[in-house]
């Protein structure tokens, strides 16, 4: 069999991870990458569940176990900073929490090799016929592929391309994210400390002995934000967090000279099919449910049930697309199902949901501390 080509676009935690599978099953493949390198920002995700024997196979367990972060407990505080309670985080079936960059910088050492890079480049079109796709790029000159995959997450170019516009598929489930380094030590390097106001929410870890901001809050899409706006997105988060006590005005200003700001719109991504014909998508591209902690975790999980598909079914490639979906589904929607309920916990909209999920709060802690 002559060797198979694949595209994937996209070197983030779900294309990286594809890239390591194909290359062991024998497929030439090239990574797409919109950056000018591998961007290591990002708060702490957790590589749990489905993620675990895909990391373990690929060889870099003790890679992340070494990078890992060691956060014990939550402490919820109350709007002025004074503490409601302390849930000790329960250590569950080997689960390792990491920098999202610590794990982008883990996966692509052990696959680095094995895939071509084309750095600060993207797909301008894709034609596809019974035997390839052919890809126009912004930069690097027209290629035909095989296979071709949109690992490019929530604001995909393929599935732009090959499915339609953004808005058909992504909802925006009334949330933003924005996450930063802060560039000094933690208070506590073992606790992750939650304020909540209503609507708001800022999550401070500790992580390798540096203090990580998230803001999670409330906000109507903003249809004008342009993504690399960093200027803009600060202001937005400095007008909503305005009038919030404790540390925030501090933290605030602090932001006013990072550069590296993660900041995006909580999405839901859904589609009927990820596939059309030789055009696939993976990641959150396909099935996003950002922020709620398992978007790594799906993202492995997905390339590796995509690269297994495509192994148990070589000369079939309707087959594995099919299967690959059919398999990973399984993990995908029971999370769509839960998004707004999680939503709601983890802001709680207004005084009447903060009270409600604080008392709850408030029993676990003194259970925990055998009160
Ligand atoms: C720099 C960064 C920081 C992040 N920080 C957080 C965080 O703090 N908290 C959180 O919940 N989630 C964060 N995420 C999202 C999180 O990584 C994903 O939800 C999850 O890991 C799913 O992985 P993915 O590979 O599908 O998408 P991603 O990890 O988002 O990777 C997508 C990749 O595609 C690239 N890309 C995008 N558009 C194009 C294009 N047109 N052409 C080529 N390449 C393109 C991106 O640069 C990125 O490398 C972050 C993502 C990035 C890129």
């Amino acid at each position: 069999m002559t060797e198979r080509t694949a595209l994937i676009s996209g070197a983030g935690i779900a294309g990286v991870t594809l890239a390591h599978w194909l290359a062991r099953d024998g497929w030439q493949t090239t990574l797409v990458e919109r950056a000018g390198d591998l961007r290591s920002s990002g708060n702490p995700v957790d590589i749990r569940g489905p993620a675990l024997p895909v990391a373990e196979r690929m060889g870099i367990l003790a890679d992340l176990r070494a990078v890992a972060t060691h956060a014990t407990a939550v402490r919820l505080l109350d709007p002025d900073g004074r503490s409601i309670a302390r849930i000790p985080v329960p250590s569950r079936d080997g689960e390792i929490e990491v920098l999202r960059g610590d794990l982008a910088q883990v996966l692509w050492s052990a696959t680095k090799n094995d895939a071509e890079l084309l750095f600060d480049d993207t797909i301008t079109g894709l034609r596809q016929d019974p035997d390839g796709v052919d890809v126009t790029f912004e930069r690097a000159a027209p290629r035909r592929f095989d296979l071709v995959v949109g690992a490019d997450g929530l604001h995909s170019a393929v599935r732009r391309i090959a499915f339609g516009p953004e808005s058909a598929f992504s909802e925006h489930l009334g949330l933003y994210v924005a996450t930063v380094q802060l560039g000094g030590p933690p208070d506590n390097p073992d606790e992750v400390v939650l304020l909540n106001v209503p609507g708001r929410l800022l999550a401070l870890h500790p992580a390798r002995g540096e203090a990580g901001a998230a803001f999670i809050f409330r906000h109507p899409q903003i249809s004008d934000l342009g993504r690399g706006d960093t200027l803009r997105q600060k202001q937005v988060i400095a007008e909503a967090y305005r009038g919030v006590g404790w540390a925030v005005p501090a933290i605030l200003d602090r932001l006013k000279s990072i550069e590296d700001l993660y900041f995006d719109a909580v999405s839901r991504v859904r589609l009927d099919s990820w596939s059309r014909g030789r055009i696939t998508l993976l990641g959150d591209a396909a099935s996003s449910v950002s922020l709620f902690g398992d978007g790594s975790t799906l993202a492995m999980a997905g390339a590796y049930h995509l690269a297994k598909a495509l192994s148990q079914a070589p000369e079939d490639l309707g087959v594995a697309l099919r299967g690959y979906e059919s398999a990973h589904r399984r993990l995908t929607t029971p999370k769509h199902r839960h998004v707004h309920r999680v939503a709601g916990l983890l802001v709680p909209e207004s005084r009447f949901a903060l009270s409600p999920r604080n008392t709850v709060a408030r029993v676990f802690s003194r259970e925990a501390a055998g009160r």
